[in-house]
């Protein structure tokens, strides 16, 4: 077997032997050997609720994923040039949770190539190249997403912004220049015209919008209802296809609905996936319209070594199943209610709680010295989450001033752990 390892030698080789740009999460990093559920197992078995998960969708290592995964290893892995049922009955199976104009799927091995595939997409279709993002969106570490991900361009490293792309200001209605939660959605959907236009006056043309369903790196934030609809309706008019990265958010997380733009009403061109989709399985899809998918047919093949392999498949469509037969879907609605409820309760009692929000299990509080001023309390954030960290529950930050308390569980994550969760929530803060 492999050697085991000390925290110390761990650390030593990650320094020798590794990407030097890799990071690590907590001051006294984890080491974490096993996951079951809701909760992540360290060296000397202790158990840590894990809330900042969004990958590991029906729980860490479900028995029926594992399963379906191991025993198509066993049979057949091989690439997309034979005929095979299992890539044929996943794209059945999930187009059929889309609006019906959503009919063709691609198969990639991650977020990052589904967003750049989709790139390809919608510039093939509309012969145009100009992209407009949200800001501080992240869509994924190619040169392209990174390209189209203020978080980064704009960031440590980051070489700014390119000619090609246009930023939107997010649509955040507790810290941003809109805050009339009804007529917030439609103005800041307003906000695309001027976008295409200044992209335009530079000579490029709109070829896409890309758009979180719901905004993560941006500090775990819903949109406000009618951004999409005014968003999309003037990138459409300037001949763009409309993306919904659902990458982090899919799959039933959202609660309510199976895709988080669905609570906008809108269906979007193009959507992308990943995180989820094969429970920590690397696996990636674009889902697109037939009229797109025949403008990418230009006499070159795309061929994708691993991406729709049996396996993959096989393990994406276990996770369907299980989605499906444990109703985890109305778990994330009911158990997100509850939460989300929880702490709004905790925020009467704690006024570093300048704002809870979310949808399903997707949730955030964002922390802040002073609930007037909304100034945001970073430092708090941070001792938060070592805090819980302590008490065995695993959380992480987020946002721009990464003062959001980042909250994101697999989505069998019960009212019990939400009980627990909240309960040592309320100590910490109250300890501060
Ligand atoms: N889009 C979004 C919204 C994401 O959160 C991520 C990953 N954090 C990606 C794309 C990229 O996915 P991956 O890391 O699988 O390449």
């Amino acid at each position: 077997g492999v050697p085991q390892r000390s925290h110390a030698e761990i650390l030593q080789l990650r320094k020798q032997r590794l990407n030097p740009a890799l990071s690590l999460s907590y001051q006294e990093p984890l080491k974490i050997t096993r996951g079951e559920g809701v909760w992540l197992y360290d060296e000397q078995g202790r158990a840590y609720m894990d809330m900042v998960n969004n990958v590991c969708h029906v729980g860490h290592c479900h028995p029926r994923v594992v399963e379906a995964g191991q025993a198509q290893m066993a049979r057949l892995n091989t690439n997309t040039r034979y005929l095979h049922d299992n890539i044929v009955e996943y794209a059945l199976r999930l187009t059929a949770t889309l609006p019906s104009s959503l009919s063709v799927v691609f198969l990639t091995n991650s977020g990052t190539e589904a967003n750049d595939l989709a790139l390809r997409l919608a510039r093939a279709h509309t012969k145009a190249r100009g992209v407009v993002v949200v800001d501080h969106a992240y869509h994924g570490h190619s040169p392209s997403m990174v390209e189209l991900s203020p978080y980064k361009f704009n960031g440590k490293g980051g070489e700014g912004q390119a000619a090609h792309v246009g930023v939107v200001e997010m649509p955040d209605v507790y810290r941003g220049m809109f805050r009339d939660g009804s007529a917030a959605g439609q103005e800041y959907g307003r906000l695309l015209q001027p976008a295409i236009d200044g992209l335009r006056g530079q000579g490029t043309t709109l070829a896409a919008f890309y758009c979180e369903s719901l905004l993560g790196c941006g500090g775990q934030i819903a949109l406000p209802d009618g951004y999409l609809p005014e968003a999309y309706a003037a990138v459409r008019a300037a001949g763009g296809v409309c993306l919904a990265d659902e990458v982090q958010v899919g799959f039933g997380r959202a609660g309510e609905h199976f895709w988080a733009f669905e609570a906008q009403g809108v269906v979007p061109d193009i959507v992308t996936m990943g995180k989820p989709i094969g429970n920590g399985h690397p696996i990636g899809a674009v889902v697109t319209t037939p009229a797109i998918a025949a403008s990418f047919v230009t006499g070159m093949e795309y061929f994708n070594t691993f991406g729709g392999n049996p396996v993959s498949c096989a393990i994406a469509l276990a996770v369907l199943d299980v989605i499906a037969e444990e109703q985890l879907q109305e778990n994330a609605r009911r158990v997100g209610a509850f939460l989300m409820d929880g702490l709004r309760q905790l925020q009467q009692r704690h006024a570093c709680i300048g704002d809870v929000r979310g949808r399903g299990l997707f949730i955030g509080a964002e922390l802040v010295r002073d609930p007037a001023a909304r100034t945001p309390d970073q430092p708090r954030a941070k001792a938060v989450v070592e805090a819980m960290k302590a008490r065995h529950v695993l959380l992480s930050t987020e946002g721009p001033d990464d003062n959001v308390l980042k909250i994101k569980p697999p989505i069998v994550f019960s009212r019990a752990n939400a009980e627990e969760f909240l309960d040592k929530l309320d100590e910490v803060l109250a300890a501060f």
